[in-house]
């Protein structure tokens, strides 16, 4: 029997920017569904999505929280849309050390996106009402895992135990007693 390829869920929130109109709706019900208990507060600093507002040119750029980094990148983003250069950083989705973004409030603890796990769709998309997020999943297929060789698991395993260098020492022991 063909053995079968292993796939995995790719989750997508497509955001439409033309049709978001700025109401954080998005934000309230992210934070409301993440507080602890579930809906006790709706403090948007909570939420995994933020909305980058720029009223009086009419532009509204939900941004999720993406990875935690430990370090401040060297590289940065500038972005310019219809004549305004916003400021570094501005669309980024990292949770990091230069600014207080995506970050849990009272504990500092970084935030990141969790798709709502469990529901059927996320709830940020289900509140917004003018269809500016939408969802997709979609299966791919799945890189196969790469398993380490026996020998390196044995050799890790020394390694924990004795160290590298005793095992680089016992090394060059055995194969100098082979020539002898
Ligand atoms: S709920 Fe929709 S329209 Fe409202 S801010 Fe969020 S993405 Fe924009
Ligand atoms: S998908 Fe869920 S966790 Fe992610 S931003 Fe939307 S409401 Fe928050």
């Amino acid at each position: 029997m063909p053995e079968e390829k292993k796939t995995k869920t790719v989750k997508t929130i497509k955001v439409d920017v033309d049709k978001c109109n700025g109401c954080r709706a998005c934000e309230m019900i992210c934070s409301a569904y993440h507080a602890a208990p579930k809906y006790s507060g709706n403090n948007p600093e909570r939420s995994r999505v933020r909305v980058i507002r720029e009223p009086l040119r009419d532009l509204y750029v939900p941004v999720y929280a993406g990875e935690y980094t430990p370090a401040e990148c060297l590289g940065r983003d500038k972005y310019v849309i219809d004549g305004k250069e916003y400021e570094e950083c501005a669309f980024c989705r990292a949770s990091c050390p230069s600014r207080d973004l995506f970050k849990e409030p009272d504990s500092g603890l970084p935030l990141k996106c969790d798709m709502c796990e469990g529901e059927d769709e996320p709830l940020c998309v289900k509140w917004c009402i003018v269809d500016a997020l939408t969802y997709e999943e979609r299966e791919e297929e799945a890189e196969e895992d790469e398993k380490p060789e026996d020998i390196d698991v044995g050799i890790e395993a020394l390694a924990d135990k004795y160290g590298m260098d005793k095992i680089m020492d016992a090394v060059a022991r055995m194969s100098q007693q082979k020539k002898d």
